[in-house]
């Protein structure tokens, strides 16, 4: 198999059944057992190991540089499946300070409540992750690149360090996408992905996935198997539609992300821009070396704050919603949606003002994206 991403996106796991260059949909929750089938063998949706389903994870975790994957039915039935698959009541995991709320909920609300501990580091800095270290710690779970504010986590240093201590690693790759950052070429043990954003792209499937070795997706799926969290094969499939332009869209995405990022940097109603490909970025460097692209996100503040919301919501062409990684581009103010849950306390001390605003862009023509914005700032409010 050739080398470049957007050959290997068309042809990996492909060509399954009866040369047909769409896999067909297998919807049939009944498969005969010929005499003599292992128990491990049985054909069933739950059992993640449907056509559908097994293809798709199979391209996903090529992608990402492993050898084997599992998709599953969100972002966060995959999350759940790696952590309770790897680590049990005792265990100590170093994790991510500003990870996706529904993971951080996850790791201090229902882990903890069964004995796995945690500490809260920070990414980019593995002195951190140093500090933090216990006799009985045995994760590091960190995003390469954060939501809003999109920090960029010492992605080199991941693999050594975990190598050294002993310590299973895992990224939740859905901001970077294997576009711009590919876990298993990187060393690091587990990558995880809501599917619901890039890797599908459409905005018309929830899905999650895990990729890894052979040893470590057959403990998280065998935890996923329990847990029902399958993918339907009609979504898995959609999926494995919305995979094969994954390049081309998440590439374009970005080069208008940072087209749009770097006219609103030179906006006189901007107080601040967080993209990681502006030198203005704290990481930026970081970023350049670890990353091949800075992904399709960012966030900004305004001169005047109070105006963020009637910012937003003059936009014409940017729905206003929490997700991401779609066609169409979006704007949120996070304060207000993905991280009203968090107390306003902690909301600060993570950066996260009361005016920040995230957009996610999509594949608009940039200069329509320009004027829009360039409309919504001007308006009066
Ligand atoms: C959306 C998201 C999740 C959760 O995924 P779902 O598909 O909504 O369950 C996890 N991590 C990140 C970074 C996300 O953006």
């Amino acid at each position: 198999m050739p080398d470049r991403f957007d050959t290997r996106v068309l042809h990996e796991a492909e060509r399954c059944v009866e040369g047909a260059a769409s896999l067909p949909i297998f919807r049939s929750t009944v498969w005969e057992l010929p005499p003599g089938t292992a128990y491990a063998d049985i054909r069933y949706p739950r059992l993640n190991n449907l056509p559908n389903q097994t293809v798709v994870a199979r391209k996903i975790a090529a992608l990402e540089g492993y050898e084997a994957g599992l998709v599953t039915a969100s972002g966060m039935a995959a999350i759940l499946a790696t952590l309770v698959g790897l680590f049990r009541p005792g265990d100590h995991l170093l994790v991510g300070d500003t990870v996706y709320g529904g993971t951080h909920s996850l790791v201090v609300g229902e882990l903890a409540d069964r004995g796995i501990t945690v500490t809260r580091v920070d990414g980019s800095d593995p002195g951190s992750w140093t500090r933090a270290l216990r006799p009985e710690s045995r994760g590091l779970y960190l995003e390469p690149l954060t939501n809003p504010l999109l920090a960029v986590a010492d992605l080199a240093a991941i693999a050594p360090f975990c190598r050294a201590q002993g310590l299973l690693s895992v990224v939740d790759n859905t901001f970077a996408s294997p576009v711009f950052f590919q876990p298993g070429r990187h060393g690091i043990d587990v990558s995880l992905h809501s599917a619901t954003k890039y890797l599908n792209g459409h905005s018309d499937v929830a899905a999650g996935c895990v990729s890894g070795s052979k040893a470590l997706v057959q403990r998280i799926t065998n935890k996923a198997n329990l847990l029902g969290g399958s993918l339907d094969p009609q979504a898995a499939w959609l999926l494995h539609r919305g995979t094969k332009t994954l390049g081309l869209r998440v590439r374009h995405q970005a080069a208008s992300a940072l087209h749009v990022a770097r006219w609103l940097e030179g906006h006189e109603a901007i107080a601040r821009v967080n993209h990681p490909g502006l030198p203005s970025h704290p990481q930026h460097a970081l970023a350049s070396q670890v990353l091949s692209g800075h992904g399709a996100c960012f966030s900004f503040t305004l001169g005047e704050p109070g105006r963020a919301e009637a910012v937003a919501r003059s936009l014409r062409l940017f729905t206003y919603s929490a997700s991401l990684g779609g066609v169409e581009s979006l704007v949120v103010i996070p304060a207000k949606s993905s991280h009203a849950g968090m107390a306003a306390e902690d909301r600060a001390e993570a950066g996260i003002s009361e005016g920040l605003i995230r957009v996610s862009i999509g594949l608009e023509d940039p200069e329509d994206l320009l004027e829009d914005l360039a409309q919504a700032l001007a308006a009066k409010s």
